[in-house]
């Protein structure tokens, strides 16, 4: 419908790690949730809807025996876009369990790629200008209450560490290899804390900027430059954006 009007469009998961400008986005937004939230084990493979949400798939497999998505428990968002970001923790990442893709190419034709078709890097891939419809995960056996156990020792040293009850856009950098994370680096460079209009530096965690109550995506933006100007400037450290700015 987008392309017969020649709108732009763009496809939204759960909104964990974009920022809207204040301006709107002026096309066809698609929001992927129940519909396209199919969760099926086929042996020790997991097929699932990319509007399926992650530590839903993540709680899911571990209950029943399977291991490879346990530590997602606590990255917020669906599947469609946590393999958009290649999304990961604690050393795991969707790219590791990514056995095959479908998704809709721009011509709006649905098509399955293996994994040796897609690029993942750091917190990226290449399926830009594809929509994720499902995909296949290939896990292995582990015992439910081992599982379990480290679910909740991972969920507990999140809520310790990263405001998830304050409304945020995600991890604002990607961390830029070597000994530092971004947050650390920000953290170091005296911003925690940092305000501008209504949006803060975490004062928990450096890489997550909250917004106080009346922050526009703009007060965000800011906050950003001024952030990767310091820490340039400070540290030596270029910090790229791992946020998608929308509009
Ligand atoms: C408190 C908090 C903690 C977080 N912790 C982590 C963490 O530990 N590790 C980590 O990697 N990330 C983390 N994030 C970031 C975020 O959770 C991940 O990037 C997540 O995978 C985003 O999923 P989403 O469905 O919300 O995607 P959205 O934010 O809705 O979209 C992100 C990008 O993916 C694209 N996209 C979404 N769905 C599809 C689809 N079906 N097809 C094609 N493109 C699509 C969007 O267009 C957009 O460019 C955190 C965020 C928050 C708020």
């Amino acid at each position: 419908m987008a392309q017969e009007r020649g709108l732009p469009s763009v496809v939204l998961g759960l909104g964990s790690n974009v920022l809207v400008r204040d301006s709107g986005f002026p096309g066809l937004v698609v929001r992927m949730g129940k519909g396209l939230d199919r969760f099926e084990m086929k042996g020790a493979t997991a097929i699932v809807g990319a509007g399926l949400p992650t530590p839903l798939l993540a709680r899911r497999t571990a209950e029943l025996g399977f291991t490879g998505v346990e530590r997602f428990i606590g990255i917020p968002g669906t599947i469609g876009g946590g393999i958009y970001m290649n999304a990961g923790c604690h050393g795991a990442e969707f790219a590791e369990v990514i056995t095959e893709v479908t998704v809709m190419d721009p011509k709006g034709k649905v098509k399955q790629l293996a994994r040796r078709q897609i690029v993942f890097k750091y917190r990226s891939s290449n399926l830009d200008d594809q929509v994720i419809l499902e995909a296949k995960l290939g896990l292995g056996e582990e015992s439910p209450a081992k599982l379990k156990e480290l679910q909740g020792r991972l969920l507990r040293w999140r809520k310790a560490g990263t405001p998830f009850d304050q409304p945020c856009c995600g991890s604002v950098f990607r961390n830029p290899g070597g000994p530092k994370t971004a947050g650390m680096l920000i953290e170091e460079c005296g911003l925690k804390g940092h305000q501008i209009g209504g949006a803060q530096v975490s004062t928990m965690h450096a890489n997550y900027f909250v917004n106080l109550g009346t922050a526009t995506a703009a007060d965000v933006l800011k906050l950003i430059e001024h952030v990767r100007k310091t820490v340039a400037k400070k540290a030596g450290v270029e910090l790229a954006t791992e946020v998608k700015v929308i509009g």
